[in-house]
């Protein structure tokens, strides 16, 4: 069993693993999966936006790029443009240096887009999104495409008119919910498929009009698991006073109580066949992989949308034989890149759109043949790119992602210290710049929490006016018109969060992506128990020392309606 060269624990490669590395034709990793992982996020920075002037037409713009430390930074539709061309920051390769040296080089010179997402080409009124595509008025979307009137979500494809989701998919007014798919109308749900116009629901399939409930199926007007007539669940909803901010968030702690008392299925896979991992929807032989939808032959996959025959890509839609990459949507063969879209055999680039045959480059769209932004023709490309591998071979980087060193973000500003949170020693130690001020506002309230009135009924179209105070860190956060509407249309009360705060919340609703193999705590009187309790072992989200019951497939089949 090798051993990681980062974190020293020991890790599995598997034939099937070596199979795959002889295919796309590079060698087996050297760090376990989440080492990987934690070395591939500190290329995005997801969360953190600093407002600057574009280098090229100069207009004011926000971007994930703090002026202070990276230069040439292009707005969206400056950078989509034909007003530059990346290879006009062409460079001969220097045998004398290690390639991620150079590669460094060129990421620094060439202007960078302000926020990553395709705004301006396949996106309208999306600017303020990340990792996003094929929307429609969407604002601070992260990892997420074919968007349209929503805000704040996170890894929600398919979805409209949505608030504060993460993980929701193929689905339609939905407020704060995470982990649902096929929904309408929903709001603070978890795990439900099918549902409509659910209010606090933990793994609901195919309901309607259930408030506060668990582990039902096809069920109807049930508030706390038990049913009642039409009439009467709009009396006893009403009752609960969902408008006021005060009764949900008494709901909220009273809900997290009850699903904490029933028990949990070990895993949430729908429609899967033959995989691992959590929060999967038709996903077909595929390991170690985490909020998928439609995934085949993948591995160590986090976040995405119909990838075929990938390992260790991240955030990710439509990518095949791809490996070891952020977000190599709708590319075939891209290996260690970050954001190549539309591409096919490209390797250690950056932002490289709609190319084929592309080694270290950065910034291209419908280039070929192409190494650090130079142009050669088939055979010298060829034969350069293979004396490229063997020099990459000597200095230990061929089949490595890019070094900490390569990236342009500070170690906390990126999704890497969600992660795996590091001290800002820890992260100087490995290599990584730390951000000592991170962009933030407060102190410029006009309006208290307790200003805000409890009920959104009292709420009108001036709250949007206003700046507002997070009632858990302080920071100051604004309500925008299209969400106001959200809210009033859901009768959902105006959130005295912050956005970062929401996310937060919902975010630990979501278990971590790693699997510990336990068995089914199940201590029923199960016909397959013989005697004493469940022996069905499964790989599960739920470490041990969680205090949920966790139980295998055929035990909670047992336990639900
Ligand atoms: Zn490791
Ligand atoms: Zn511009
Ligand atoms: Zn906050
Ligand atoms: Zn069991
Ligand atoms: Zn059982």
């Amino acid at each position: 069993m090798p051993t990681c060269k980062n974190c020293n624990h020991p890790f599995t490669i598997t034939d099937a693993d070596k199979t795959f590395y002889a295919r796309i034709n590079v060698p087996a990793p050297t760090l376990c999966p989440d080492c990987r992982e934690q070395r591939r996020l500190v290329f995005r920075n997801e969360r953190n936006y600093y407002r600057r002037q574009c280098d090229l037409c100069q207009k004011n713009i926000i971007s994930v790029y703090d002026p202070a430390v990276t230069s040439n930074v292009y707005c969206n539709a400056c950078w989509w443009g034909d007003g530059w061309d990346a290879k006009n920051y062409a460079r001969e390769f220097d045998w004398s240096r290690p390639f991620f040296e150079q590669y460094r080089e060129l990421l620094a010179a060439v202007p960078k887009i302000a926020m990553m997402n395709d705004n301006g080409s396949q996106s309208v009124n999306c600017e303020y999104t990340y990792d996003f595509a094929f929307g429609k008025n969407a604002y601070m979307v992260v990892a997420a495409w074919r968007v349209e009137d929503s805000m704040y979500g996170l890894q929600t494809n398919w979805v409209k008119d949505s608030v504060d989701n993460i993980n929701v998919n193929h689905s339609e007014l939905m407020y704060e919910s995470v982990a649902c798919e096929e929904s309408y109308g929903c709001q603070q749900c978890q795990q439900c498929q099918g549902c409509r116009d659910c209010i606090f629901g933990y793994d609901l399939r195919g309901c309607h009009d259930c408030i506060l409930s668990s582990g039902l199926r096809n069920q109807a007007y049930c508030i706390w698991n038990k049913p009642y007539s039409k009439e009467a669940y709009e009396q006893e909803k009403a009752k609960l006073g969902l408008d006021s901010w005060a009764s949900r968030e008494a709901c909220k702690q009273r809900f997290a109580e009850f699903i904490l008392k029933t028990p949990r299925k070990y895993a949430n896979l729908l429609k899967c066949q033959d995989s691992t991992g959590d929060n999967l929807v038709r996903c077909k032989n595929s390991q170690y992989c985490f909020v998928q939808t439609g995934l085949q032959d993948c591995k160590f996959m986090i976040h995405g949308d119909g990838a075929k025959d990938c390992y260790d890509c991240r955030d990710t839609g439509g990518p095949e034989l791809c490996y070891d990459s952020i977000t190599p949507d709708n590319s075939y063969q891209a290996l260690f890149v970050v954001f190549c879209w539309k591409s096919q055999y490209v390797a250690y680039s950056d932002n490289c759109h709609g190319v084929k045959n592309i080694f270290g480059c950065v910034g291209m769209k419908k280039a070929h043949h192409c190494i650090l932004n130079k142009q050669y023709d088939e055979f010298a490309y060829e034969a350069l790119k293979g004396k490229i591998i063997e020099h990459m071979q000597k200095t230990g980087e061929w089949g490595q992602f890019f070094s900490p060193a390569v990236t342009l973000f500070a170690y906390n500003e990126t999704a890497a210290q969600e992660w795996s949170p590091l001290t800002k020693e820890q992260a100087v130690a490995l290599g990584y710049r730390w951000q000592e001020a991170l962009p933030e506002l407060s102190g410029k309230e006009t309006l208290t929490s307790n200003d805000i009135p409890d009920s959104i009924n009292q709420v009108t179209e001036n709250i949007c006016n206003e700046v507002l105070a997070c009632v858990d860190c302080g920071k100051n956060y604004k309500v925008i018109k299209q969400e106001y509407e959200i809210y009033k249309k859901l009768s959902v009360p105006i959130p005295r969060r912050c956005v970062l705060c929401r996310y937060q919340q919902r975010s630990a609703l979501m278990n971590p992506k790693k699997l510990w193999h336990r068995q089914c705590m199940c201590q029923e009187q199960h016909d397959w128990h013989q005697g004493g309790g469940c022996k069905n072992e499964f790989e599960t989200t739920y470490s041990p020392d969680r205090p949920e019951r966790v139980y295998c497939e055929e035990c909670y089949q047992k336990e639900i309606y």
